[in-house]
């Protein structure tokens, strides 16, 4: 193969990944040449609407679009983090803060060995989300806007948004339909649209979705089950609008006999899906059990979808964004942030070796990647290993049979330790995307038993409700997502200079 060397780029696909993309590229590097073709026939998947705070991050720290444009065109709620009603408690709340990673200086042991009953008002995120309110407010009365937020996006409304952004960029974008991809030594020669016209490009971003129209399809390259951790492969997806129902300031997902059940918190519109396993339920089965939790729900759609990623992401001149080249369920909302952290990888590649990448730049860009999905999976691995709230086949053979796939040395400290936070850097990366503090939260959280089993003090316990007594009061003055939204869309409302822009 000739080396690369890259001026022009086609990218296949104009959903969230493909925008992204783009959108990334000519930011980062202008005098790409980049084209985005897209299928109105085929058209986008439509769902992909929790973020974590890595997306706002990347929007408005790295690419600085501005955050009022953002605000105006996407109309997004806030998202502070998932309340999961799953394992022996009613619930517990993962938030985007620190919980559990943590040990106050008047306190012998850190904040998860207090948290052995009560789970709730740890940090002011979760006060916050126990009060559903989405701000702490300031002495002026307007919402504090920090940076420990995902967000609920509609996602076409997210996907016209980015196509704008992507025009005023520079961005070619062209209504065609792809019929054939065909190859030569480089990898793709060029692809022919059903027009017959030929498009070609030094290099082919594949955005295509679950079809991987590139690098799967065209090229073959393997693909990495996840099966025997996540045996979830369908879901159906639904909502209703919105009537008086508070708008709450997280994801829930719910335990449900054969998944789980997500509820997105958009301004005037709910949006709710089952994830579960067809090894375990029918799509009729599945379907009636949804609809007797969900009245509301209008006509569904089965999505299925396949748990894994490809070996490689990169593959001489293809690299695969998105859906097309790898898919988790969307248990901790991984997709978009994957797509924004491929995507600014990419484009870091290409700025750093002046868009000739080496084959170690390639293998790097692959290893990241490839790192990036394996995470997630461990991720979620420990939320169907331990989740004991239902009795039903699938979670029994949850319980039973999930690998952990990476996770074990850290499920062993946590059980002969409890949430000890001494070995946190000997157990995960750091360059994992969750952190010690994510695991700690779905363990204590689930209830997950340890040995060394620790008893407070009553002087401890004082101490201890008194920090929860504070995040409680900060939680109630705080102002609800209705509010914080009035306040940014009021005339009066200024981001102030800067805001985000501290990311490189
Ligand atoms: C049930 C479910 C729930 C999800 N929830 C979340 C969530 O909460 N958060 C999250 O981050 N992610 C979630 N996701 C993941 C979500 O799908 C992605 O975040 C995201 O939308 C990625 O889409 P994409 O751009 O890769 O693919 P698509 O949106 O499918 O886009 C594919 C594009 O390729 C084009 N195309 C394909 N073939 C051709 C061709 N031959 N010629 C021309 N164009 C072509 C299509 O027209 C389209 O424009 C969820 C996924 C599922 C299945």
């Amino acid at each position: 193969m000739r080396s690369l060397r890259v001026n022009t780029i086609l990218i296949l696909g104009g959903g969230s990944a493909g925008f992204l993309a783009a959108t990334t590229l000519k930011k980062r590097v202008p005098e790409l040449s980049v084209t985005v073709i897209r299928s109105k026939e085929i058209g986008i998947i439509g769902v992909g609407e929790g973020t974590t705070p890595i997306l706002p991050r990347h929007l408005l720290g790295y690419l600085k679009f501005d955050p009022g444009e953002f605000h105006r065109e996407t109309r997004p709620t806030w998202k502070l983090g998932i309340r999961f009603l799953w394992g022996r408690r009613q619930y517990f709340d993962f938030t985007f803060g620190v919980q559990l990673a943590w040990k106050w200086n008047n306190l012998p042991k850190p904040n998860g060995f207090y948290c052995d009953q009560e789970f709730e008002d740890t940090d002011v995120f979760s006060a916050l989300m126990s009060h559903d309110r989405a701000f702490v407010r300031q002495p002026n009365g307007d919402p504090l806007i920090e940076r420990n937020f995902g967000h609920h996006l509609e996602n076409e409304k997210f996907v016209n948004y980015l196509e704008g952004q992507a025009e005023r960029l520079g961005v070619r974008i062209l209504d065609a339909t792809v019929a054939e991809a065909t190859r030569d030594d480089q990898g793709i020669a060029g692809l022919r649209l059903t027009s017959g016209e030929m498009m070609r490009a030094d290099l082919y971003v594949d955005c295509s979705g679950f079809r991987s129209v590139l690098l799967a399809q065209t090229l073959g390259e393997p693909f990495l089950s996840f099966k025997s951790t996540l045996f979830c492969d369908r879901a159906v997806a639904v909502g209703w609008d919105r009537t008086d129902e508070p708008i709450k300031p997280y994801t829930t997902a719910e335990t449900m006999d054969c998944g789980w059940c997500w509820q997105i918190e958009h301004e005037h519109r709910i949006n709710r899906g089952y994830v579960y396993a067809s090894d375990f339920i029918s799509d009729d089965e599945a379907e009636r059990e949804f609809r007797a939790k969900n009245p509301r729900v209008g006509s569904t759609r089965v999505v299925k979808f396949p748990p894994g990623r490809y070996r490689d992401s990169w593959v001489k001149n293809v690299v695969a964004v998105g859906n097309a080249s790898g898919f988790v369920e969307p248990l901790e909302a991984t997709s978009l942030v994957l797509i924004a952290y491929e995507s600014r990888l990419l484009a870091e590649v290409l700025a750093d070796c002046d868009g000739e990448p080496s084959p170690t730049m390639v293998s790097y860009f692959n290893g990241e990647v490839g790192r990036s999905w394996d995470c997630i999976r461990r991720f979620l691995a420990i939320h169907y290993r331990f989740n004991s709230r239902l009795d039903t086949p699938f979670w029994r053979a949850c319980r039973a049979d999930v690998e952990l796939a990476g996770a074990e040395p850290l499920v062993e400290y946590y059980q002969e330790n409890g949430p000890s936070l001494l070995a946190r850097n000997a157990l995960i990366d750091a360059r994992d995307p969750f952190g010690f503090e994510a695991y700690l939260v779905l363990l204590v959280g689930q209830q997950v038993p340890y040995r060394r089993v620790y008893v407070p003090s009553l002087q401890e316990r004082r101490i201890w409700e008194s920090i929860r007594a504070e995040n409680r009061l900060q939680a109630m003055r705080g102002l609800t997502i209705p509010e914080a939204l009035a306040a940014i869309h009021a005339p009066a409302w200024t981001w102030y200079p800067g805001f985000y822009h501290f990311d490189k």
